[in-house]
């Protein structure tokens, strides 16, 4: 559909997608509904920065009436009563609609986002039918344990749902993080209560309703686009909801975690920001460290909270790694990422452009290296150059704090153990990656590292069945894989008193 041959255009000229918008409303009970203030918000192109459509702005009136919908849902059914392998075939007629529409969701993935759409329709779309999959597969398959308890007592534990769960999702992959955080909590029988990212409403509407379609009862998802300090706050403060998920920045999450505390002690879960380490030992094959590394840092914009951002490379072959980081820098294709081939698209949104120029300006400033990039990519837009900094020091700005933007920090070291002090010493927790051809270093840094994940001789590897999240500030708790399950079931004991002694 968006071939390289359609595409004349170039950033400056944006190929116009071929999906219509046809969600722009809240998704309350299994109805799109206006919000109660009648309010709209503008969700906005970042090729240009123009308006794509107009959006119904829940806050916390409709946070009210999605939650009520959903403890409904929970407390009369039918999501939670129905039998597991019964809401296992809605999770599967819906990766089977997934599959259907891959196209449009990945163009209205691509378009309110920026992320290049070969990225949104060969990866992102194929992994949201994945993820549905993997735990529609799960839905029959949770249960407790029996405990003997000394004899004196039958004990059994049942995994129950918790209720209805709160989720809140950021931008930078909005399909993605709707599959990690509805997937699992559906098949665990909970229902939900989903606020989108203020960016990116557009592409979890059309998904809901497509779930909808499969056959999910009206109040098992309810979807409020509206803003943080709203729609979001409603939700992580709202009594009737009893656990809340989080993905976003660090700031953000220690609010929801507060608001959480302060109204009914719900549960927390949160996915938060890193400045991953993405470490180049002495022995490594340099040019393809350079485009791991490369991926590890550029992938989707730079906007991945797991990012390789602190490229460390030993003494050995930095010269030559610096050398070859900024001519593959250099060569990234930027542009309209509805155009076949380009590996970059623009950034999310006015704010972010600009403190990523800021960020750049600090990293000039500190006494870095700009090897390429540096400013703006065209004059329309959020596009920004592939940018690469060479002498980067542990102290400087751009070494410690989320750019979350197309800029590569390259740093040097000289001892293991050296390099292991620097990589941990950093508020965040979340990634890591080991580029090495030897085993013996492959095992110590991955047992050093105080992080979720380490990426050995590969990087963002996301597959279903592996479990995400962060050591210290980058969050608690873990999705994904069979670890996803528990943020959305609860333990109950069972307890009966055996009237006779065992063996009679
Ligand atoms: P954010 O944390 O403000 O937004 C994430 C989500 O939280 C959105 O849905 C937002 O509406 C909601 N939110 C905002 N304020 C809230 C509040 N007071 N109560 C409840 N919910 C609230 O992130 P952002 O402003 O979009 O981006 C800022 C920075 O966050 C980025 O520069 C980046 O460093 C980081 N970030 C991280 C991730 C990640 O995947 N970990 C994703 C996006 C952004």
């Amino acid at each position: 559909k968006y071939s390289t041959a359609a595409a004349a255009a170039d950033a400056e000229d944006p190929i116009i997608p071929s999906v219509k918008v046809d969600y722009t409303k809240l998704l309350i009970n299994g109805q799109f509904v206006d919000a109660a203030s009648e309010k709209t918000f503008p969700t906005l192109d970042p090729r240009t920065g123009d308006v794509i459509a107009h959006v119904a702005e829940g806050d916390a009136e409709d946070v009210n009436r999605a939650v009520a919908a959903a403890r409904k849902a929970f407390d009369e059914g039918p999501w939670p009563k129905m039998t597991a392998y019964e809401r296992s075939r809605v999770l599967f007629r819906f990766a089977d609609l997934i599959e259907k529409h891959n196209d449009d969701l990945a163009a209205l993935e691509t378009w309110d986002n920026g992320k290049p759409f070969e990225q949104s329709a060969k990866i992102e779309i194929p992994m949201l039918a994945r993820f549905f999959r993997y735990y529609a597969g799960y839905a029959d398959k949770i249960h407790g344990l029996t405990v003997p308890a000394d004899g004196q007592y039958h004990v059994q534990t049942l995994h129950e749902p918790i209720g209805v769960a709160g989720q809140i999702i950021p931008w930078n992959f909005p399909l993605l993080m709707f599959a990690w955080k509805v997937a699992p909590a559906l098949a665990c029988g909970n229902t939900i209560v989903l606020k989108t990212a203020e960016q990116t409403p557009l592409s979890a509407l059309y998904a809901a309703q497509l779930l909808h379609e499969a056959g999910l009862p009206p109040g098992a998802l309810n979807v409020v686009s509206g803003f943080g300090p709203t729609a979001g706050a409603a939700v992580a403060s709202h009594m009737d909801i009893d656990k809340v998920a989080f993905t976003g920045s660090t700031a953000t999450g220690k609010i929801v975690l507060e608001l959480a505390a302060k109204s009914n002690l719900k549960t927390v879960t949160l996915e938060l920001g890193g400045k991953s380490p993405f470490i180049v030992c002495e022995d490594a094959d340099v040019d393809k460290a350079v485009e791991l590394a490369h991926f590890a840092l550029f992938f989707n914009q730079g906007q991945c909270c797991c990012a390789g951002s602190r490229t460390f490379v030993h003494e050995r072959v930095y010269d030559e790694f610096v050398e070859k980081a900024k001519a593959r820098a250099a060569r990234r294709v930027v542009g309209d990422p509805f155009k076949g081939g380009i590996e970059q698209g623009p950034q999310i949104d006015s704010d972010q452009f600009e403190k990523i120029l800021k960020y750049i300006d600090y990293g000039i400033k500190g006494g870095a290296t700009l090897e390429t990039g540096g400013e703006r990519f065209g004059s329309k837009g959020y596009y920004i150059q592939p940018t690469v900094f060479s002498n980067v020091k542990d102290d400087m700005r751009i070494a410690k704090d989320e750019i979350f933007g197309p800029v590569q920090t390259v740093l040097k070291y000289k001892e293991l153990d050296e390099v292991i002090k620097r990589a941990n010493n950093s508020r965040y927790g979340l990634a890591a990656g080991v580029f090495t051809q030897n085993i013996d270093t492959a095992n110590t840094l991955t047992r050093a590292l105080r992080v979720g994940s380490v990426w050995i001789n590969c990087f963002d590897v996301f597959d279903a069945s592996i479990p995400f999240g962060g050591y210290k500030m980058s969050g608690n708790g873990r999705e994904k894989g069979i670890y996803g399950l528990k943020n959305y079931l609860q333990v109950k004991a069972v307890v009966t008193p055996l009237k006779n002694p065992a063996w009679l």
